[in-house]
């Protein structure tokens, strides 16, 4: 059993369940961007949060793509922070957190295939996403790193 302080709180010990995301710090992130997957009821626990994405299991809604999209990406960087406070000495604010996840969310939601209904159209909308970004590959920013490293 790991009864090593959290490196996030310093106020609780190191376990999943208060990592994900009861801990002090990563309950602001969650509380900060809860909303923009439509989970603002959800508290941040992981069991209400595990609770409410399996009642949406056999979704295909856009919202329910977002919503396992930003879980994902929390988890993720929360439990990346933590591993960067111990092996990097390297603390991040929360807020800090918050935006890395809905940037990484928002740049899969440009390269996802959607459907172009009204519900999507609003989504993107939502968050900032003009047809121009949609199916962005990356192409346009290798072609120009390319340009950058040629001499001749
Ligand atoms: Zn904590």
């Amino acid at each position: 059993m790991n009864m090593m302080c959290c490196l996030l709180c310093y106020a609780d010990n190191d376990s999943h369940t208060h990592l994900f995301f009861e801990c002090k710090y990563s309950s602001q992130v969650w509380i900060s961007i809860r909303q923009k997957a439509g989970m603002e009821s959800v508290n941040p626990k992981w069991a209400d949060i595990v609770d409410w994405l399996v009642l949406r299991a056999r979704s295909k809604s856009v919202a329910t793509y977002v919503a396992r999209l930003m879980v994902a990406a929390s988890a993720y960087y929360i439990w990346q922070e933590r591993n960067a406070r111990i092996f990097k000495n390297q603390l991040r604010p929360p807020e800090v957190i918050s935006k890395a996840i809905l940037d990484t969310v928002r740049y899969k939601l440009m390269g996802a295939k959607l459907k172009n209904t009204a519900s999507v159209q609003r989504l993107l909308g939502k968050w900032k996403i003009n047809d121009n970004d949609i199916n962005d590959d990356g192409a346009d920013l290798f072609r120009f790193i390319e340009v950058g490293m040629s001499h001749d």
